[in-house]
């Protein structure tokens, strides 16, 4: 379960494993980050920003390290993030309630920085993919399913990616 504590006064959602939190293998503190927080993109004042870090893979109850996978789009037009290994491993339903319960959570938050290529919490960066007979092809870029889920809620959100 997630709990709100913060007081600054500018909340920021950052990918946990940006944080250094050890959500995912090669989970690092990245000096971009910082960079990016006080880019003019966002321009906010780094002294009165609080950092939430999320995870929504780890937040689902997936270990760490865990199976890999990936973002598909499946025979219904429809994305999905399914198991790498195998595809009837479906988190599509659970990452979309993740986000869903971290908007009600932090409905002030407008500003989110994102690991880039993710499944859950890439922008515009994770390779989407589509069964093509026995093969499973790359198709597009697009975003993982947390980014797209909290979008579809709240257009107006402006999402950096860590590489910005
Ligand atoms: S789900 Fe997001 S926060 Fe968690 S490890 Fe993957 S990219 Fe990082």
């Amino acid at each position: 379960m997630i709990r709100n504590t913060t007081t600054k006064k500018y909340q920021i959602a950052v990918s946990a494993c940006l944080c250094g939190h050890k959500v995912r293998y090669d989970a690092k503190l990245l000096p971009i980050l910082e960079q990016c927080l006080i880019s003019e993109q966002l321009g906010i004042d780094f002294k009165q920003v609080e950092f939430v870090p999320f995870c929504p893979e780890v937040g689902i109850g997936l270990g760490v390290p865990r199976a890999k996978i990936q973002l598909v789009r499946n025979k219904n037009k429809q994305i999905c993030v399914l198991g790498v290994e195998d595809h009837t491993w479906d988190l599509t339903e659970r990452l979309k309630s993740y986000a869903n319960d971290f908007l009600q959570l932090y409905p002030d938050i407008n500003y989110y920085v994102v690991k880039s290529k993710s499944p859950s919490c890439g922008y515009q960066s994770t390779p989407l993919f589509e069964r093509s007979g026995q093969k499973v092809v790359q198709i597009a870029v697009s975003s993982g399913i947390f980014v797209k889920t909290i979008l579809e809620y709240k257009p107006q959100l402006m999402i950096v990616d860590e590489t910005c």
